[in-house]
This record gives structure tokens, sequence and C-alpha cells, in this order.
């Protein structure tokens, strides 16, 4: 814990920690100590860990590095966080990332970018995002893992871009509650570590079931640690073709052949597949998350939490919304709203929202064909480039940046597991990750085949 403290406190530049909590991580540590020398310790007691700022900790800001919940200290702890405080675990603070987790670069945050830790030329590079803070803190060696949520490839973008473990579970694995909400039918929290092994761990520890989330899954959680036998023999492992895309740097095609070779050299099938809904996916996702973020942002009003505009002579309580909700949303919040509001309005709701549900359907459709052809995981690109520079999108082209999300988004329209492992390096030297994806609940198997890949 103290030289985690004193590397966040040298690696200020990378703005990954928005807040410290050093004297909560010296009690907890304290707390590990003498819990470990009564012998009722886990596997996380003791272990430093940083911790998404989309996470609520009790008394410590929880912003989801926005303006709006300036000033806003959780008067409760999410499922998640507790669930690790009660493993032993010790918290080092919150975690940079984009605004409401919307963004693939860490760009949106209110308190700027975060910086990846791997540099070309001394040129500063994006850790990607949303989880950004988390992914550059564990490849930083801020922490020994932490906390992420991926919503459309949050946790596994930053993961590829910065050569870390990053674990999407299965929607309804880990507990929403607490967690402060994008969209919430595709919104799951997940682990950003160095290995597999430490994934494993603390998923274990993350997962829960829990009457507070209505979508939290009746399913009893493993020891996924125990199921790491790195032995894969005889499963199939499907290749889509659609992941196939125009204009896929030959590097990411090379490492996903690398990749397979991986998995057949340890006796796995690799078998060549389709999800032929593919190319639906972006769309059908831009449309969905706005749609439910633009609901789920309403609650910003000037009333409840945090931020409130001040207001001038004869200001009512419309202006009041309009001041306010204008000076806490940042650009592209404000914009994932008023998509959400135009997709879900009465005149084109028919048009864009109940066709990008139809769509989703399919695609989850798609992985259930899969799945019941007995392939047991599917293996994928993580992105589609390796980092790229702070501000290299254009900001004027959103498009571009949501381009970013080609191969992560198809998961969590189907709520299934996947995991991305870091598997090469890039001409420039940059880190570059495939990902696995598996089947509801089966983390353990999933967890299994990554061990192969690293
Ligand atoms: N980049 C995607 C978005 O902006 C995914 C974000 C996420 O997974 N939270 O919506």
């Amino acid at each position: 814990t103290e030289a985690c403290l004193s590397a966040i406190d040298a690696a200020g530049a990378l703005n990954a920690f928005v807040h410290h909590t050093p004297d909560m991580a010296r009690d907890m540590a304290q707390a590990a100590d003498a819990r470990i020398k009564s012998g009722d310790a886990t596997a996380l007691t003791g272990i430093p860990l940083g911790i998404k700022d989309v996470f609520c900790v009790k008394g410590v800001p929880s912003q989801a590095a926005s303006r709006i919940l300036q000033g806003f200290r959780p008067e409760y702890e999410s499922t998640v966080t507790q669930n690790l405080w009660n493993a032993g675990a010790v918290m080092l603070g919150k975690l940079n990332q984009d605004e409401f987790a919307m963004g693939s670069a860490n760009e949106s945050s209110c308190y700027g970018p975060a910086v990846n830790p791997w540099k070309v030329d001394d040129r500063q590079l994006t850790p990607g995002g949303s989880s950004g803070g988390s992914a550059a803190a564990v490849a930083a060696d801020l922490c020994l893992a932490a906390t992420g949520t991926d919503t459309g490839g949050s946790i596994r973008q930053p993961a590829a871009f910065t050569g870390i473990v990053g674990l999407k579970p299965t929607y309804g694995r880990v507990s929403r509650w607490g967690v402060i909400a994008y969209a919430s039918s595709l919104d799951q929290a997940g682990p950003m570590t160095k290995t597999v092994r430490d994934a494993a761990i603390m998923l274990g520890a993350m997962a829960s079931v829990d009457p507070q989330d209505s979508t939290s899954a009746d399913v009893a959680v493993p020891d996924y640690e125990s199921l790491l036998t790195g032995d894969i023999r005889g499963k199939r492992i499907g290749i889509p073709r659609e992941y196939r895309v125009e204009g896929m740097p030959p590097e990411i095609d090379a490492l996903w052949h690398k990749g397979a070779e991986m998995l057949r050299d340890a006796g796995a099938e690799i078998v060549d597949i389709s999800l032929p809904h593919t190319k639906y996916a972006l769309p059908a996702y831009y449309v969905i998350a706005p749609a439910e973020a633009s609901s789920n942002l309403a609650r910003y009003d000037g009333v409840r939490y945090g931020h409130r505009a001040k207001l001038g002579q004869g200001d009512g309580i419309t202006e009041m919304y309009e001041k306010t909700r204008a000076e806490g949303f940042g650009l592209e919040v404000q914009r994932r709203v008023m998509i959400g509001t135009y997709v879900l309005s009465a005149g084109f709701y028919d048009a864009y929202y109940n066709r990008a549900r139809k769509v989703r359907a399919l695609i989850k459709r798609d992985f259930e064909n899969a799945f019941a052809q007995g392939i047991d995981a599917i293996l994928a690109p993580t992105t589609p480039t390796a980092a790229f520079g702070i501000g290299a999108m254009d900001s004027s082209d959103p498009v571009q940046m949501y381009l970013n999300d080609v191969f992560t988004v198809t998961l969590n329209l189907a709520g299934l597991p996947g995991i991305a492992v870091p598997v090469g390096l890039d001409k420039q030297g940059l880190p570059l990750g495939l990902q696995m994806f598996g089947k509801p609940f089966e983390e353990g198997e999933l967890l299994n085949h990554a061990l192969v890949l690293e």
C-alpha cells in the first residue's frame, strides 16, 4: 500500500487517480494486516486497488467524472466495492474515466484526459476509455488491480491499449447497485488486472447474487481460480469472419492468427464461424445506449445531487434545470442525451429504438447459434488499432470515435462475458490485444482459455 501511494504521487502526470484516499488506505491496510495475522485472509486481503469514479464509495467523492456530480459523496457503498472490502482489499482512491463512461479515449472527463504510460517518441497516447484511469493505473503499477465498467467495451478496449487484462462479465453476474448508471441493460462491472489469474481472483470477489439489483442473476459464484488449469484440449474455438473488417491493419490480422495458433497448440480446434448480424451492432448500440442514458441522466436536475447553477432574477424551475444541465454536462454527454431523446420520441421510436432492439435480438441469436453448434469460445481482435494520440480524434466527427468500438459492442448487446488479453506489440512497440467471448455465466471457462493466450 505504501509503495502504491508513493507511486501514485510520483505519477501525477498520468492523471489516472482523480481522488486519493491515503488515510483510508492506511487504515484498511492495517486492518488487513491484523486479519492476515489472525489467519482469516482471502487472496485479496491487503491488496491495494483503484476504483473507477463511477462506483459509489461511501463518504468519498464519486462523480463519474462529471461536473454535475460535483460535491456528491454517497451515503452508501456499491455492492462491488463492499464485496472487495469484505475480502480485505485496500482502497487507494478513485480513478479517471470518461464522463458517465461515455467515450473511448478518456477525453470527456471533467478531470481532463488520463494518459497512457506507453509512449511513442514522447507522444502522449490515450489509455482508451471509458475506464482509461483504471487501465493507466494498473499498467503503470500504481495499484495491483482496478475496477472498471463495460457498457460497450470500456473495460476491454483500455485493457488492449495499455497491455493489461480486462474482463467483462455476463450481464447480471456483477451487481450494478451503487454503480452510477450509463445504459442499464448493457452496463456491467468487471476487473482490470495484470494477469488472467488476478482477474479470476478479482471477479470471484466482485461477483455476487444481490437482491438490491433486480437484474442480478441467481447463479452461484464459483471459485474461478481453481478452474484455471490451462487445459483446453478438445475445445472448439470460433473465428468469426465478420470481424475481418475492411481497412484492418495487417498487424491486427497477424495477431489474430498468432492467437489462433496458440490455442491450437494447446489442443483446441479452430473453426471458422459466421455471426451474420455483426455489422449492425455498432449502429444498434449507438441508438440503445444513448436512449437509456437520456433516461438515466434525467435525475441530474440540480435538485437531488451535486451541481446547481446560479440563477438570475426571474429564473424559474425550468431555467434552473436548463442552466444546471448545460453547465454540468460535458458536450459528449449532451450529445448522447439529445440522440437518446430523439430516438425515443413518439415520431421516431419505431424507426430507431424498436428497430435497434430487434437487431439486438438477432445479434444475440447469432451467438446462441454458434454455441449451439458446439463452439466453446470465440476469438477476435479487441480493437481495430493500437492506442492513438490524445486529441487525435476529430471532436467534430464523433462517429470516428464510435468506430473504435466496432469489435466490442456486440458482446454487451448479447449480454455475454468477454476477456481482453495482451498478446503482442505493434511495430511501434505498443500493446495489441485479443479478446475471447464465452457462454453465459461461463467466466471460469473463458478465463481458462485466456490463460493460454497470456
Ligand atoms: N465507447 C463506448 C461508448 O462511448 C463504450 C463505453 C463504455 O463501455 N462505457 O458508449
